[in-house]
């Protein structure tokens, strides 16, 4: 069922690893011909360019753009009591998760009198955006929030799409999930509309969005943008980033599981098709060294993608170039193909699992062992599900609290300090040529004498 890549017989180098390797052919940088003139419409005409993108691509015209406070209060309290109860779980998880990236002040004493303190200080304003699209993500909800307010950000704000089917407010889940963690600013926009106007804010249209407007504005800027969502989302975070600041690029999902001869194909059946269930773009990869273990995951997939809810979506994934068997001559070589892959999610499904998990450089974040399934971390984990796609996890992570935090250094010098570092001072500025620098400090010490 899924396409078979016969690496044994290769040495290929990360590079050449990489092309060979099955990727979705999805091209942000061709969506960003889409979105641009959305983004250019928000900016020029706010609100009125939001009902009208949402009109066009969520099928419905929202008459509240701001979603009143009444609308969270009855979606908590119409949450079915279950999933209230695992939403509040997944909640208490995460702040410990996330709790536990805080960075701490330091302060470091670099010469006699002269110390540098390391701040990490968290941005005023962030924008969440939680997809809508093909499902609803209210566990998204909660990973965007929950790191955000444990980062000590003071003003939260969440878009997500409008639903016609919900009077064009978004899904009562996500604004349930809103309500449990204490967010009360929330817009039903979507796409790269949604993202403009977390990046540049929107001007009212209707009295609706006067009642809901503070000083003229329904919605100020952000000053960082993060969450997962399609193409168009990731391109419009790229469009507006330098303006804004963003997260990694967290697209359609992927799961890469390396796997030896000791795995159980059902686990790993069970795990491919729960990422591709996502998305028709969601790439599902398994990497092994057992021709055999490929076999019986294959015919396990066949048996369960037939009984599977999102059959049609699922099989779309499967069966595209971005899903595939990967067939490699030993763990050895698996280990270079997942980092040359650098899945979202990477599951280890081998002897020695922990070990093999340290040994691996690039992977958004990696699942160790038979009882780490993704989507435990899709929900209730602890660690934050909102991953760099794409093959973006060479050089990027996970959403955390560092998402929201800037690293800023007060640098404090004592007048011996700085007079100890007059001389060396003088001789760098003299190599630069710039003479006002040494002037900056002389002109003290010769203001002390
Ligand atoms: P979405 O909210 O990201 O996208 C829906 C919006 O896309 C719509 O509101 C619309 O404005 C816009 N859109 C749709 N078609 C368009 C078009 N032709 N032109 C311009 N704009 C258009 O929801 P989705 O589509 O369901 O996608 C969610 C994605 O997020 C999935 O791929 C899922 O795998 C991914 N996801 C990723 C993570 C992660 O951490 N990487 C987590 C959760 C979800």
């Amino acid at each position: 069922m899924l396409t078979r890549i016969d690496l044994r017989d290769t040495d290929l180098t990360p590079l050449q690893l990489a092309q060979r390797l099955p990727r979705a052919a999805l091209d942000v940088a061709s969506a960003l011909a889409t979105v641009e003139p959305i983004i250019s419409d928000v900016r020029a005409r706010g609100a009125a360019a939001l009902r009208d993108a949402a009109e066009r691509l969520d099928g419905v015209r929202p008459e509240r753009l701001r979603v009143p406070q009444q609308a969270i209060q009855s979606a908590v309290e119409g949450l079915d009591p279950a999933v209230r109860g695992a939403l509040e779980l997944a909640i208490a998880h995460n702040r410990a998760g996330h709790a536990a990236q805080m960075p701490s002040e330091r302060v470091t004493r670099i010469t006699e009198g002269g110390i540098i303190t390391q701040r990490w200080i968290p941005v005023r304003r962030v924008g969440l955006y939680v997809p809508g699209g093909l499902a609803v993500y209210p566990s998204s909800v909660v990973m965007n929030v929950v790191a955000a307010q444990v980062a000590g950000v003071e003003s939260v704000v969440l878009a997500s799409p409008p639903q016609a089917e919900h009077g064009g407010l978004p899904h009562p889940t996500i604004l349930a999930a809103c309500g449990l963690l204490g967010v009360t600013e929330v817009y039903a926009a979507g796409g790269a509309q949604a993202i403009a106007m977390l990046a540049y804010g929107a001007g009212p249209e209707t009295q609706a969005d006067e009642e809901a407007s503070a000083g003229g504005v329904l919605c100020e800027p952000v000053d960082v943008i993060s969450g997962p969502g399609n193409v168009y989302v990731a391109a419009a975070k790229r469009a507006v980033l330098g303006d804004v600041g963003i997260d990694a690029e967290a697209g359609p999902t992927e799961i890469a599981i390396l796997a030896d001869a000791s795995a159980n194909p059902e686990y790993v059946a069970a795990d491919l098709l729960s990422q591709a269930e996502h998305d028709p773009n969601a790439g599902s990869v398994l990497i092994t060294d057992s021709p055999a273990l490929a076999d019986a995951v294959d015919a396990a997939l066949e048996r369960r993608l037939a009984a599977t809810r999102h059959r049609e979506r699922a099989a779309r994934a499967l069966g595209g170039a971005q899903s595939g068997v990967v067939l490699v001559r030993d763990i050895e070589q698996g280990i270079a193909v997942a980092d040359a892959y650098a899945a979202e999610h990477l599951e280890i499904h081998t002897e020695g699992a922990p070990d093999v998990a340290r040994r691996i450089r690039n992977a958004g974040a990696v699942f160790v062992g038979p009882y780490s399934p993704v989507p435990l971390g899709d929900y209730l984990a602890g660690s934050n599900h909102v991953l760099p796609t794409g093959g973006t996890a060479r050089f990027a992570a996970g959403l955390s609290v560092m998402a929201y935090l800037k690293p800023v250094q007060m640098i404090e010098y004592s007048a011996q300090a700085l007079g100890a570092m007059s001389g060396p001072l003088a001789a760098l500025a003299q190599a630069e040529d710039l003479p006002a620098h040494a002037e900056a400090v002389g002109a003290r010490l010769r203001g002390r004498d």
